[in-house]
């Protein structure tokens, strides 16, 4: 007999665990099926969740009760925040985590997520008819009807490893690549391309002489990623510094026509922001030396992997670059490192909700989008499992979340590398920050019904304290001679000012008002904390409101459902082309396509006038 579910998700990497868990707690009745159960959450590279941009998107997931965030807090062996001396806006909470045990956290939380199955097996083909997803079927010969699939295989359609002039079909070390799901997606007319990504040699942490090399120490108050974690307990752990050097250059520079990625076998695009060490040294040929963190991989584990230093080099050139190394001189390669080449599908195939345009029911989600990283991954997996189990289409737009701008990002530009999140796409990151994720998004994530009972209460509770003390901030002043009394300096113009307002001003702390106004101290330190980091953004966000306004209005401006784009006159054929590609909803989107010219916009705009006047 047949067996149905409603979603059914492909891949328990990042994109599909957050995928399936999320479908889950919408109620419907969900299946995972990935190759290896044993592998389910599996870190394929760097042992770490978070850092800068990637650490908004963790915070986003949590907020909207996904699971990332939790998994690193209790696999956590290193907290750092990246960015400590710039904004709050662009902090990027990081953690390094005990491979070991982020998977077994994957593992339970996806084993306690009710109404979500676990089967082992390969997904080999997706039954399609009339452009709608009917059933999936297993390699094993097993068949399971289903309305709608998310397809999370990460770096395995069709993936190769390169070492040298060594090439092994795999989706990852160890793992078999997918071979049936990449002619499906062939045959249904998706444009695949290819992308590239690399891992450095796993180093054994007992053949390294520590004691000559830097220290690097976690934060002495390591901050959670998820909102619901009190405190970390866990054990925490250092990493350490080396440089590669002058010797290293010049053995890579040897052996460079060995390399896969300049030997001409890899014919995909690499991950611009984190090159091969290959890469670095052509690139970058004025540097003398390049940065290598050594980070351990776990509590009981004496593996080391060496960031910064990921190569398709043959083994014995990665031993001798090695082992030119300070305080590598030593250290023995438990295994080498690598470049993968893998199928990806062009994302501008998909809505914003990551279902594909062309079949009804079938969602794309992590890296097969041509994004790298788990947080990008995760992410893209939150929203594809909550489209996929909910009849109306839930989209995060650009002014809301860092998961809004990446999707965004996606649909409308499509890449040409693999896409990483950065601060700096968000237009909005003021008011985007990592800080207050739970504030953007809980609200919304209760209102759909992806937030459990524990989250709930915890952040209404929370809320309800932040609006407290907000009321009580907003409702204290003083003038500028009643504050020169206190020894709070300001403009002598006679203008009162809230204990918000003087919360801006970069020398006056909590504690300095509180002595003012003795009612502040009763304040937790957490919503003390949040309500100066709102005070210290308000002049900018007043600021950036006009500009809020006019994304927003465009935003809300819709571009006819079925509008065939091709048939616009007075438009080049390139142009209608880009048009028709990325299918835009809105306004909005259509300007942020590239290549959009002011005359395309006028066009579309009187569409829209037209569609409103009816
Ligand atoms: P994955 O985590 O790859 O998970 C895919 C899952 O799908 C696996 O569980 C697999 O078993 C399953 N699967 C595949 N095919 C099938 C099938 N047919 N049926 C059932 N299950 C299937 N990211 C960075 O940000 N920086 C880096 O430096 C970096 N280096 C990397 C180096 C290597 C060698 C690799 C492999 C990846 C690297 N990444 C890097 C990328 C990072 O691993 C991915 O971004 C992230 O894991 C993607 O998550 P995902 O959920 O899309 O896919």
């Amino acid at each position: 007999m047949n067996k149905t579910y409603d979603v059914m998700v492909v891949g328990g990497g990042h994109a599909g665990c957050e995928a399936a868990a999320a479908a889950a707690r919408m109620g419907a009745r969900t299946a995972l099926v990935t190759q290896r159960l044993a592998t389910i959450g599996e870190m394929s590279c760097n042992p770490a969740i978070g850092g800068i941009g990637k650490g908004h998107l963790v915070r986003e997931i949590d907020a909207l009760d996904g699971l990332m965030g939790r998994c690193a807090d209790a696999a956590g062996i290193q907290f750092r925040l990246l960015n400590r001396a710039k904004g709050p806006a662009v902090h990027g909470p990081r953690v390094q985590a005990d491979r070991a045990l982020y998977r077994a956290a994957m593992q339970e939380a996806i084993r306690n997520s009710a109404g979500l199955v676990v089967i082992e097996g390969e997904v080999e083909d997706i039954e399609i008819e009339a452009s709608r997803v009917q059933a999936l079927r297993l390699k094993s010969g097993e068949r399971f009807v289903t309305g709608s699939v998310i397809i999370s295989t990460g770096t395995f359609l069709r993936g190769m490893i390169h070492i040298g002039n060594e090439q092994t079909a795999a989706g990852r070390v160890g793992d078999l690549p997918a071979l049936g799901l990449a002619l499906t997606l062939e045959r249904h007319g998706f444009q695949l391309g290819r992308l590239k990504t690399g891992t450095p040699p796993r180093l054994d942490g007992r053949t390294i002489n520590w004691d000559a090399l830097e220290r690097q120490a976690g934060d002495i108050e390591p901050e959670p990623l998820s909102f619901l974690t009190e405190r970390i307990t866990g054990r925490q752990v250092d990493c350490h510094i080396t440089h590669t050097n002058q010797r290293t250059h010049a053995i890579i520079q040897e052996n460079l026509h060995r390399s896969a990625v300049y030997s001409g076998s890899i014919a995909g695009r690499g991950p611009r922001y984190c090159p091969s060490i290959e890469d670095k040294i052509v690139r970058f040929a004025e540097k003398s030396a390049h940065q290598i963190f050594l980070e351990p991989e776990g509590l009981n584990d004496p593996t080391i992997y060496p960031n910064g230093i990921s190569t398709s080099l043959p083994r014995w050139v990665q031993q001798s670059l090695i082992s030119s190394i300070h305080g590598l001189e030593k250290a023995e390669i438990i295994r080498p490192g690598y470049a993968i080449e893998y199928d990806y599908i062009d994302p501008r195939e998909l809505k914003a909700t990551l279902e594909t345009k062309k079949i009804k029911g079938l969602y794309l989600a992590g890296q097969i989008n041509g994004t790298t990283g788990y947080e990008e991954a995760a992410a893209q997996g939150m929203v594809a499992g909550l489209n996929a189990a909910n009849s109306r289409e839930i989209i995060f737009d650009r002014s809301e979340a860092y998961v809004g701008v990446m999707v965004d990002d996606l649909v409308t530009r499509g890449v040409t590398e693999p896409y990483r999140m950065f601060t700096s796409r968000a237009e909005f990151r003021l008011s985007l920050r990592a800080d207050n994720a739970d504030q953007r998004l809980t609200a919304r994530g209760i209102g759909l019904g992806c937030v459990g009972d524990l989250r709930r209460n915890q952040f209404l509770n929370k809320s309800a304290k932040l609006n407290e003390a907000m009321a009580l901030v907003k409702g204290l002043s003083l003038t500028p001679s009643q504050a020169q009394r206190h020894g709070i300096a300001l403009n002598q113009d006679g203008v009162r000012r809230s204990a918000f307002d003087l919360l801006a001003y970069p020398d006056v702390t909590w504690a300095e008002l509180a002595s003012v106004w003795p009612e502040l101290q009763s304040v937790g330190e957490k919503v003390a904390g949040q309500i100066q980091i709102d005070a210290k953004y308000a002049v900018y966000l007043d600021r950036q409101a006009a500009d809020l306004t006019a994304h927003r209005r465009d935003e809300t401006l819709e571009v006819p459902n079925g509008l065939d784009f091709m048939a616009l006159t007075g438009l080049s054929n390139e142009i209608r082309g880009r048009l028709q590609v990325v299918q835009p909803r809105t306004l909005g989107q259509a300007s942020r396509i590239e290549g959009i010219t002011p005359a395309a916009m006028t066009l579309l705009a009187s569409k829209v006038r037209k569609q409103q006047a009816h």
